[in-house]
């Protein structure tokens, strides 16, 4: 297993009393995405280009101490109940397993976000460390077409990642799909198929102007209710069910399982949004299009600074954040960062 350079920083001994994460409108954070790195070993053509994106170098990003230490601290502190990790590709970190089994003590639903290419291999590793569920990317069932959107060969992998993650424990195990128009809206009954037969959960995301190139268009987005509309004409879908996540779950009428679809565009869930993100060179934002981060790894690498520092840049950031992401206002201004360089 690789190991991390360590780094100093003082702790605090014990947590102190947990203090929930409030914003200025009330909402509580519970939720803590962990990007762990920026790089990646697919070039989803919505994510990023061809050529891949400026990396950041090794010493700018967090180490697993570091990553451990702040992912505890919201956890015992600031009442986190749920830890993402993503990227980037989380899997093309080495030491993943490690980094699962270190958090794994803190008890909350940790889950991960992959593009599954290297799942086969990892996913019981995972297990055996405290993984618990994953979240996989598949955006098209047909091989030609996956190599046209992530600009690599690897369907026959992420099939078999999705395969390995269910019969390894893994659950749920759900697997995400970017529709876009004229890319594969044509498969969003294919998809759905497949989920309803592999015992994997779907769900659609409404594709986001998070793309590295600049080139998302309100046109290419392919709504949930056209997404809904495709599949309950295939296979009927019960009415909504609204739960405590942003997905709108969606049953199959002859007992199924359920879809999800992600309608960040056309029916944005910030109102009940309760996400914090920490991208891999530390930088906590407090939305996905927040166009500016707060700076947490000049801390963690200040021996000087303590938790209570952190505990207050953290709940400085809640306190600061938007109502809402506003992509569809016409004063909406992208994020600097892409999608893989914030942690999706
Ligand atoms: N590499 C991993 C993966 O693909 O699952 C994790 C990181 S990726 C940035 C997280 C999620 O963001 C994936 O489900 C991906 O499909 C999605 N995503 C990337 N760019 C997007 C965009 N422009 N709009 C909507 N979703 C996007
Ligand atoms: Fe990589 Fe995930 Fe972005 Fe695709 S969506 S290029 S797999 S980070």
């Amino acid at each position: 297993m690789a190991t991390e350079p360590s780094v100093a920083g003082p702790t605090t001994e014990e947590p102190t009393a947990e203090e929930p994460l409030v914003d200025g409108f009330g909402r509580v954070h519970r939720d803590l995405r962990i990007s762990v790195t920026d790089r990646c070993d697919l070039r989803c053509d919505y994510c990023m280009p061809a050529e891949g994106l400026e990396w950041l170098d090794r010493s700018e990003i967090l180490s697993f101490e570091e990553i451990e230490r702040i992912a505890t601290l919201c956890v015992r502190r600031l009442g986190v109940e749920s830890i993402r990790l993503t990227g980037g590709e989380p899997t093309v970190r080495a030491g993943l397993v490690d980094l699962v089994a270190r958090l794994a003590p803190l008890e909350v639903d940790l889950s991960l976000t992959t593009n599954g290419v290297r799942l086969r291999q990892l996913a019981a590793p995972l297990v055996s460390a405290g993984l618990r569920r994953i979240n996989v990317s598949l955006d098209t069932l047909r091989r030609d077409r996956f190599e046209r959107i992530t600009r690599r060969d690897r369907l026959d992998d992420v099939l078999a990642g999705i395969e390995a993650a269910v019969e390894s424990g893994l659950d749920p195990v759900k697997v995400n799909c970017v529709v876009v128009r004229g890319v594969n809206d044509d498969e969003v009954v294919d998809l759905a198929r497949f989920g309803r037969d592999s015992g994997v959960t779907m769900r659609f995301i409404e594709y986001m102007p998070l793309d590295a190139q600049g080139r998302w268009d309100r046109p290419a987005v392919v709504g949930q209710d056209e997404i809904i509309a495709a599949i309950s004409a295939v296979f009927p879908l019960e009415d909504e069910v609204r739960g405590r996540q942003p997905a709108s779950r969606f049953r199959y009428l002859d007992g199924c399982g359920e879809v999800g679809v992600i309608p960040s565009v056309t029916e944005p869930f910030c109102g009940d949004c309760d996400r914090i993100r920490l991208t891999a060179d530390g930088e906590l934002r407090s939305c996905l299009f927040s166009t500016t981060g707060t700076d947490l790894r000049g801390v963690l690498r200040d021996p000087s600074a303590d938790d209570d520092r952190l505990d207050a840049l953290v709940r400085q950031v809640v306190a600061g954040k938007w109502a809402g992401h506003g992509i569809s206002s016409v004063d909406f201004v992208r994020p600097r960062r892409s999608m893989s360089q914030i942690g999706g």
